[in-house]
């Protein structure tokens, strides 16, 4: 008989779960009651308490390796948590978000369980076996995958499932005490590559994802190249909305052309065929003509909207919901306004 783990990690606060960790318990809990097998769910957290009182009335047994040492992402101290956790519930199935701080140590930890992984699952599915599902070469391919070998690890996908939303109550806790090595490695902090100054602005967890396209940074109807204005709007629509921001590959390459570039663009934002598919309910697209190995990129993207000067734009050709034929310093100046003014 299967009996399953979700491993979970707090965000910076180290009291709350981050999202992720959240739809990690709600692909769980479908599949345990699916398969009728009992559920553990084991946090590490600072306030292991205070992270669990979400989901205190899930029935789950709730194990935590808490504590100051498990405030900062750090192989050490992470693989030892999970590994510990792994041998208090004795799991046949482990549940996990593929964040990045997961993903880096997840595979050590099987290793030292003895047992096999698949990472990027997008799916679970099956009544007997269990089907997992995963994409390959950007999303072209999609592959079911069933194993004999436990424990199996799967490491799902961040925006894949709904985030876990139970009533906050008192959470029965089992602290469970974790040996750790003697740590060689002190977090001093958290430095975004590329993007100093600006605070980050790869958000996956934001409900609208806002691309920004090539024409930011072309001539504009008075012939003059307008990029600091550009910056300052982007950034400023970033701010009032929390939105997460993308790129066309076009604007992300023209540093290297030696071009009028955005610096806190950098190759991490590119949205597309060679860029990222990111999870986001809405995106909306500026400056961007809407090609297909862009496009291909916002397979995930449930609502899209697009801002374009030109009414021949791929996106008005059935790639957006709704298109604006508008210039986006406009349009963005003033949502940045009417954005500004509500807070
Ligand atoms: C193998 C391969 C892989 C690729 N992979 C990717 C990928 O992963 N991601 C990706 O993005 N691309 C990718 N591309 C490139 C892609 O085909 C396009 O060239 C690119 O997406 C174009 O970027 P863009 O739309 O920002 O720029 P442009 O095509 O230059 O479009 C700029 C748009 O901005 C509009 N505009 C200008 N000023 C304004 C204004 N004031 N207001 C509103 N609109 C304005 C213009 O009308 C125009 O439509 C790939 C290409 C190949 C061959």
């Amino acid at each position: 008989m299967e009996s399953i783990l979700i491993l979970t990690h707090a965000d910076e606060s180290g009291a709350t779960l981050t999202k992720a960790s959240l739809e990690a318990i709600t692909a769980g809990r479908e599949l345990s009651a699916r398969l009728g097998a009992p559920l553990a769910i084991g946090v590490i957290a600072l306030d292991a308490a205070a992270a669990a009182a979400p989901f205190a009335s899930i029935g789950a047994r709730i194990l935590a390796a808490a504590g100051e040492a498990f405030t900062q992402p750090r192989y050490a101290t992470d693989v030892a948590a999970c590994e510990t956790l792994c041998r208090a519930a004795q799991p046949t199935l482990v549940l996990a978000p593929n964040s990045s701080r997961f993903a880096r140590i997840m595979a050590g930890v099987t290793h030292r369980l003895g047992g096999v992984i698949d990472t990027h699952i997008a799916a679970l599915a099956g009544s007997d076996t269990i089907e997992a599902s995963r994409s390959f070469y950007r999303q072209r391919i999609e592959s079911v995958i069933t194993r004999a070998a436990r424990p199996w690890f799967l490491l799902l996908d961040p925006g894949a499932h709904t985030a876990y939303a139970g009533e906050v109550g008192d959470a029965s806790v089992e602290d469970i005490s974790v040996d750790l090595p003697t740590l060689r490695t002190t977090v001093t902090g958290v430095r975004i590559s590329g993007q100093s100054g600006a605070g980050g602005t790869i958000r996956p967890d934001a409900s609208l994802l806002f691309v920004a396209g090539a024409g930011w940074t072309k001539k504009q109807p008075d012939g003059q190249i307008h990029t600091q204005q550009a910056a300052d709007l982007i950034l400023g629509f970033l701010r009032a909305s929390g939105a997460s921001l993308g790129s066309s590959k076009s604007l992300v390459d023209q540093g290297g052309d030696g071009n009028s570039v955005l610096p806190f663009l950098t190759h991490m934002n590119q949205v597309g065929q060679t860029g990222a598919t990111p999870r986001h309910p809405k995106g909306l697209s500026t400056c961007c003509h809407g090609e297909e190995p862009h496009v291909v990129g916002w397979r995930f993207i449930a609502e899209r909207r697009a801002i374009s000067l030109d009414p021949n734009c791929g996106w008005t050709r059935g790639k957006a919901d709704v298109v604006y034929i508008a210039d986006a310093f406009q349009v963005v100046a003033k949502l940045n306004e009417l954005l500004t003014a509500r807070t």
